[in-house]
């Protein structure tokens, strides 16, 4: 799939709209999600041109995913949700329902999310 450069994630990354950012580092950026779904709701997004989590995983360099994956490891800690427990979701393509074309990682806590819904 290629990447749509209009994507809503490609604007705040570009900073044309704004975001309220969780934490940046040199290949991440974390923000909050604008229609949270739980008290904690936050975006993890590659600052790199990715479409879905496979396309990360395959064509991202070893430091971005490092730093996308310790990045939100900190942001767990710092959330202070590590021991209640969370959800992580990414939503992939049309099947996965995915409405943002730029990989991006969802973090929910603060409430139980209940059983998987299929
Ligand atoms: P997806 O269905 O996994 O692609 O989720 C996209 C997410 O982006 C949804 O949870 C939206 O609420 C969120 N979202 C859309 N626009 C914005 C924005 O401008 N700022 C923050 N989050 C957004």
């Amino acid at each position: 799939m290629s990447y749509d450069d209009h994507n809503i994630f490609a604007k705040i990354l570009r900073g044309e709209i704004p975001s309220q950012t969780v934490k940046e580092t040199e290949h991440t950026l974390a923000f909050k999600d604008i229609a949270p779904q739980a008290p904690h709701h936050v975006l993890v997004i590659p600052k790199g041109a990715y479409v879905t989590a496979d396309d990360f995983a395959a064509n991202a360099s070893e430091a971005e995913i490092v730093d996308f994956w310790r990045t939100f490891g900190d942001i767990v800690a710092e959330l202070g949700v590590a021991a209640d427990g969370y959800r992580i979701i990414s939503n992939a393509g049309r099947d996965g329902l995915q409405e943002v074309p730029h990989y991006h990682l969802h973090i929910l806590a603060g409430r139980s999310m209940g059983p998987m819904l299929l």
